[in-house]
Formats: C-alpha cells, structure tokens, sequence
C-alpha cells in the first residue's frame, strides 16, 4: 500500500504513461491489488485490476458445490456493483478518469469471469479509469481511487461481517431449486415448468425487470398442474408442459408472447424477485423466428424447403440474403444440428408460408418448395425426439396437429385440448397430410480459413455489447438471437469462435459442443485476453455460440458426405 502511494507520489503530473509503473501487485490490509493492464490514456479502455482477499471466510454453505458458488459469486458481483455506486465518484478528470467497473449482471445468474470464489480467497475483477488532468497523472486522485474508494468497496462487500446472510442464501437456494427443477423436467417428461406464482410480464420492452403493478400472476390449469419436492423451497406446484406438440392459444394482447418469452429463458437461472425464478426449460431450448436478410452457409434446409428456382438444391443452402421462410428453415437446421429437444416458435416473429399454406393456396399455386412447419411438428417429435412449443393466435389448423393446447384469456391460462378437438371435429378436416418425414440436418464442416480475423494490424474476435460481435472487418449482427442474455456472453462466445480460427477444419456442431466442454473443463478464464486478467465474460450456451459463427458472413463449410 506505501509503495503503490510513493509510486502515485513520483509520478503525479507526469505524462499519463507514467502509470504503466503501476503494473504489478500490491498488498494491502486483507488483500492483493493486482493491477494486470494500464490503459495507454485516460481516454482508452480502463486498466484492469483484480482485488484478490487474504484467505475466504465465508460460510462454506454459501459454496460448496459448483451451482452453489457460480450463484454466491453471481451475488458478490452484484454487490460490488451497487457498493461502487455508493462509493465511487468517479468523474476524476478527463476521460473515463475515476470510474470503477465491474461486469454489469442481467437478471439472469451465469457462470461469470467477473468473481472466484475459491477455498482461500475471494477474487473481484474490476476495470479503474486511472485519473488524468488533460494528459498527465493526477496522483491524487489516483490514491483517493485506490487507496480509499476501492479498500471501501471491498470492505463493504469482500468481508463476512459485512455480508447479509439472509439475502445470500437466498441467493444461492433459489439457483439450486430452479437447477434442480430443470434437472427434474426429462425423468417427469416434460420440456418446461411454470410455477404457480410466477411473475412473466416485464416492466417493459426496454426492462427486464418483473412488472410490478398490473401483473397477473401464474396460475396453473388444474389438469397441467405438477407438484415437485425442491432441495430448500420444499414442495411446489406449477404447470408442466409435457414433451410433444403444445400449442399456446389467445386473442391479442392477452399474454402469449409473454408465456413464450419466460419459457424461453428458462433455459437460465434469474434472481430472487425476478418473478421467472421457478419458469424453467430445457437447457437445450431453442426459439426460432424468421430472420430475413441474414446470411446462410451450406445449412441443409431440405427437409423444410425442396428445390428453389433455377433448380438450386437445398440441401446445402447458401445466401447472402435469406427470406423469411428460408431463415426460419435455417435457424431451425442450425438449432438440430448444435442439438435440442424443444424449438419455440411464435407467429408474431414467424413467415406466414413458412408456418402454414391452406387449401387454396395449395390450389392456385402449385410450385411452392415450402412443407409448411405445421406438417413438420409431428415428424419433428415422432422422429427425433424433438418437441414444440407454438404461439398462434390466427391459425386453427395448428389444433389438429396439437397434443394439447393453452388458452390465456386476460393472461389466465386454461385447458382448451378438449375444446379443441371438438371445435376441430365440427369443421372439415384440413386435406390430409402428405406423410412428411423430417430428418437431421447433413452435418457441415467449417472451413477455418474462412475465418479470418485480419483487422488491419491487429486479429479480431470480440463482443461489441450484447448484438455485435467482430470478427475480422466484419460486424456479426445478432439482434435476432434471442436467448442471448447479456454482453459478456456475446464476448465470450467471440473467443471461443476466434480460436477455431487458429484450429482445423472441423464438424460444427462437434466443434462448438467440445469448445463448450473445454470451457467448462477450464473456466472461461482460459478464454482470456491478457495476462492474469480474463475481461469481462459471461458463460454462453452452445446454442448461442453456433448462432453468432452461423451469422458469419464469410462463413465457408464443407458438406460431409
Ligand atoms: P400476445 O402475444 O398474446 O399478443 P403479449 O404477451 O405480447 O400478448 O402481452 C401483451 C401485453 O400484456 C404486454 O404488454 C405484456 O407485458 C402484458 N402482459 C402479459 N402477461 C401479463 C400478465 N400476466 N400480467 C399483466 N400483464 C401482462
Ligand atoms: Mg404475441
């Protein structure tokens, strides 16, 4: 702590590279400074440091198993950043110069480089705008910064005795419950659960913060309703919606999307007071919309969309600028070949030819490539094992294909299966249909030279907030992939793509599975950037990796044959 003031001391009002004697470690009362990168002016990104506590005297309750500890770390992070809100001025200077961070967390508890919790210490990684006046040090500043802002957030949040124990277990209790019940869902059978309770409407659509007044909670229809045992909220209820076919049915505005939208973030753990804590999926959960205008590399479409005009196959389909149904066809191609047992689909982001053609339309059109999805719900669950979740609100055929169907009224859901068989019965039956088959995708090989990650000097692969990844000159537009949860997801998932740049060519979906593994095997850490500091990372799902190497549009691939 006295080195790091003489050094502030010699070097105030020096020009900024000053600082770069910064670099190093030092020790202070209870923990390490690592200063691991010094920016190169105040107004490049800020240094990183990382703040390591002498030994960990936590309650070892609080992590000691993994779920446990990615929760209490998911909760210390959170706790920095409000302390440093509290604490911090910032506005020091020019520049960022003052300014604390630290990982901004969604609503979402994910595995994160932002805090490590080990046996014998606590680590917090931050990033410090070291302070400047114009272009010089400002010493001063810089040791109010470091010397009594930063020993006072991490007092306040780093120590047992200033931790609110209450709050912290329930943390990592209601992370274990919400595991334990998508854990739950294969042995009962089902592909998603929403407990009774549950809070699903958001503040708004810029929010994903829970709505607060106004907000209907969930209530179960009686015949869906489940019970399950949870490890510490004990006994539950809630719908389960079982494997098959599942049709969520509405006038406007009365809460489909929303349904659809928790279900789909089910995939991860949320908050306490999220209201989303107990709405759980499949992990391997994949929404799909139309998406018009992205790339498509080699994806064999064939069996959602045969041969184009010009006789152009589909069975490895390349553009630089798909339609709505050949997006769609895509996005769902992509999703089987990364791996999933449940696809969400909502009518509002869907192509109309792509989800259904009626009769007349057969009959006045007699060259339409398309199988409608509505004839490919059932294959997809009879063959591969693969259920669906439908929003529709205009379409009635979709009730024949329907092992069962939710109705919400005023966002009240109800059991309509029986309704809706009677209701199809007394209306002629939608022309049989052909007996579609539906197969896995043709696996695809990436080229990895394809891949190339030149950026004038310098390589590039790294996230640009939560839609934009760079890779090489281009910008990889994501703001269609909709389970991405937050900005370090996006980062991490551009590391793991820039390094199959540097590897083989290789299957994708085996290649994306096995970086995924490698990841959990090593922590994200490994996927960092600069010594001993990983960066700001989120851990992404296989799902979400493949969709941002998918939107590559220089992406070249190799069909297997
Ligand atoms: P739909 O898809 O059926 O047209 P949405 O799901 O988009 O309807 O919901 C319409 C509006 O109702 C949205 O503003 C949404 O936030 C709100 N909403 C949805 N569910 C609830 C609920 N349970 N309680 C209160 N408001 C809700
Ligand atoms: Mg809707």
């Amino acid at each position: 702590m006295r080195r790091l003031r003489t050094t502030l001391d010699r070097i105030d009002r020096k020009g900024y590279g000053a600082y770069k004697d910064l670099a190093g470690s030092f020790e202070f009362d209870g923990f390490t400074l690592f200063i691991d990168r010094v920016q190169r002016d105040p107004f490049a990104p800020p240094s990183l440091i990382r703040v390591r506590t002498k030994g960990n005297r936590f309650d070892l309750s609080l992590f000691e198993n993994p779920v446990r500890r990615v929760a209490f770390e998911d909760f210390l992070t959170r706790g920095v950043d409000r302390a440093v809100r509290e604490v911090v001025r910032g506005d020091r200077g020019s520049g960022g110069s003052g300014r604390v961070e630290i990982q901004t967390p969604s609503q979402k508890i994910l595995p994160r480089t932002s805090m490590v919790v080990a046996r014998d210490f606590v680590e917090a990684r931050m990033a410090v705008g070291l302070p400047a006046r114009g272009r010089s040090v400002d010493g001063r500043a810089a040791r109010a910064v470091l010397l009594e802002e930063l020993p006072e957030v991490i007092g306040r949040v780093l120590t047992p005795e200033s931790l609110d124990g209450d709050r912290a277990r329930l943390h990592v209790e209601t992370v274990e419950d919400a595991n334990h019940l998508r854990g739950f869902l294969p042995s009962l059978g089902l592909v998603a659960f929403v407990a009774d309770g549950a809070v699903l409407p958001r503040e708004s659509g810029a929010s994903d913060r829970p709505l607060g007044e106004g907000a209907v909670r969930f209530e179960s229809p009686a015949p869906f309703r489940v019970g399950v045992e949870l490890p510490n909220r004990g006994a539950v209820t809630g719908m389960g919606i079982p494997e098959g076919v599942t049709l969520i049915v509405g006038g406007g505005f009365h809460g489909k999307s929303t349904l659809l939208s928790a279900l789909s973030w089910g995939v991860y753990d949320h908050v306490p007071g999220d209201g989303r804590e107990l709405v759980v999926a499949r992990p391997d959960a994949v929404k799909v919309r139309a998406e018009d205008g992205r790339s498509v590399a080699g994806v064999d479409i064939s069996a959602m969309i045969g041969e184009l005009p010009g006789g152009r196959s589909t069975g490895g389909f390349s553009t630089p600028n798909a339609s709505g149904s050949t997006s769609q066809a895509a996005n769902i191609a992509e999703a089987l070949e990364v791996g999933t047992s449940l696809l969400l689909v909502d009518e509002d982001t869907s192509a109309t030819n792509f989800m259904i053609r009626d009769e007349r339309m057969r009959e006045l059109v007699r060259r339409e490539p398309i199988t409608p999805f509505i004839d490919l719900v059932r294959p997809l669950h009879a063959a591969m094992g693969v259920s669906t979740i439908v929003v529709v609100g205009g379409v009635g055929d979709y009730l024949e294909v329907a092992d069962r169907v939710i109705l919400l009224e005023d966002y009240a859901a109800s059991d309509a299966t029986q309704r809706a068989r009677e209701v199809v019965g007394r209306f002629p039956p939608r022309a049989p249909l052909e007996d579609k088959k539906m197969r896995r995708p043709k696996p695809r090989r990436l080229r990895a030279s394809s891949l190339d990650l030149r950026r004038g000097k310098r390589e590039a692969a790294r996230g640009r907030g939560l839609h934009t990844v760079e890779l090489g000159r281009e910008r990889v537009d994501l703001s269609s992939v909709e389970q991405l949860a937050e900005a370090g997801q996006t980062e991490a998932a551009a590391r793991i793509i820039g390094r199959f740049a540097n590897g083989g060519d290789r299957e994708i979906g085996g290649a994306v599975g096995e970086a995924l593994a490698g990841v959990s095997g090593d922590g994200l850490e490994a996927l960092g950037q600069f010594r001993g500091h990983p960066g700001e990372m989120s851990l992404p799902r296989a799902q979400e990796v493949a969709a941002v190497l998918n939107r590559f549009r220089g992406l070249a691939v190799n069909p297997e044959t």
